[in-house]
């Protein structure tokens, strides 16, 4: 394992922080605590370090957390030509598979319909053709990315008694937007059926807040600061039973003759989605509905996506070129913008 954490540029450093890798930073629950320590434990799972932090939990807890993740994992990864989306992306134009991730599946047309195609699960020929964050990444031709277009619709996403289906022969699905959320979300769900009422999970960029902690303050998440390392951030958020994911360009990209080209599409182009933002958060009780928001807020830019997360009754740190950050009305007060770091907090109204 930590060969593979290694590969995927994640250390964790002092034990008053432990890094998530990705947008969020995880603040030591232990740290200070009064009352019972917490189970602590880390795998490597959907392509990133998971961190539990389980009040009143054991190691048997967490790895029933791990290994329902692996299961869910085994089934909706592309990464895997066995998993459930991988014969759904063969069987298109042809036929279906049942699916007890039915409720993912549909999130994520939701989330599409709802964000105008800024947000599409379908862009899995486009992403495989740039390979971002594999060792194949590279900058394709035009042609070859306006190629692929036609098969990027989440239009041809079948959605019917349980059974996902493409309808259209050459369409495939990409769930790594949404997956992490996912994940918190199960992790959450186990410890809850536990009968835990303080944990905190980290999937990558995806973090799932059960409770708060024992004594009843509130879950420190660090938001990093995208010009900063991977352990800096530039305000934290103060947090209980909530979900919380970041997308950020910062994260995996590919570099042509000195220009950046990053991960998240916009699958009306095909290239790197350019909104002036560099950063989103998203805040909402769904780990998986945050998730998929972050990567369409993206996409979408600071006033679309503001919108956009008033539909879904969530909230969102967006963090601009200009170095401003917004916040949204709901989380003004849970969030706190780090001095002297030259970041302009905006709150929107
Ligand atoms: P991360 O994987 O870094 O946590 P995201 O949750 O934002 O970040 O998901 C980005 C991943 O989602 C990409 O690596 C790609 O597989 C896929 N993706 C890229 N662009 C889009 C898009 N517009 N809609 C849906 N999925 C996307
Ligand atoms: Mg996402």
């Amino acid at each position: 394992m930590a060969a593979s954490l290694k590969k995927a540029g994640m250390f964790i450093y002092r034990a008053a922080a432990l890094l998530t890798a990705a947008g969020l930073l995880l603040f030591s629950a232990s740290c200070g605590e009064k009352g019972a320590e917490p189970y602590g434990g880390q795998d490597y799972v959907m392509g990133t370090l998971m961190t539990q932090t389980i009040y009143g939990g054991n190691e048997e807890l967490a790895k029933k957390a791990t290994s329902e993740i692996r299961v869910m994992e085994a089934a909706i990864s592309n990464k895997f030509n066995t998993s459930e989306v991988s014969k759904i992306s063969a069987l298109a134009g042809s036929g279906g598979v049942e699916s007890k991730y039915f409720d993912i599946y549909k999130l994520a047309v939701d989330v599409s319909v709802k964000s105008g195609g800024a947000f599409d699960i379908t862009i899995a020929p486009v992403v495989d053709l740039w390979g971002i964050g594999t060792p194949d990444a590279r900058v394709p031709s035009r042609e070859e990315i306006e190629g692929l277009l036609p098969f990027v619709d989440y239009g041809f996403v079948k959605l019917e008694d349980g059974t996902v289906s493409l309808t259209k022969e050459g369409a495939a699905l990409d769930l790594g937007s949404i997956g992490k959320g996912a994940a918190a979300d199960l992790a959450l769900s186990v410890y809850r059926d536990a009968g835990i009422s303080s944990a905190i999970v980290a999937v990558g960029g995806s973090i799932g807040v059960l409770g708060g902690k024992p004594g009843g303050a509130p879950f420190i998440i660090g938001v990093r600061d995208p010009k900063g390392g991977g352990n800096d951030y530039l305000g934290t958020l103060a947090l209980k039973d909530i979900s919380v994911s970041t997308s950020g360009s910062y994260e995996r990209f590919v570099e042509k003759e000195g220009v950046r080209y990053h991960h998240i599409l916009d699958p009306k182009t095909g290239y790197p989605a350019d909104s002036g933002l560099v950063s989103v958060t998203v805040v909402h009780e769904n780990g998986a509905l945050c998730d998929a928001l972050s990567t369409a807020c993206f996409v979408l830019g600071l006033e679309k996506g503001v919108k956009l997360l008033d539909g879904y009754g969530a909230n969102g740190i967006f963090i601009d070129k200009e170095d401003k950050v917004f916040v949204t009305k709901g989380i003004q007060s849970n969030f706190e913008l780090k001095d002297g770091l030259g970041y302009e907090l905006v709150k929107i109204e």
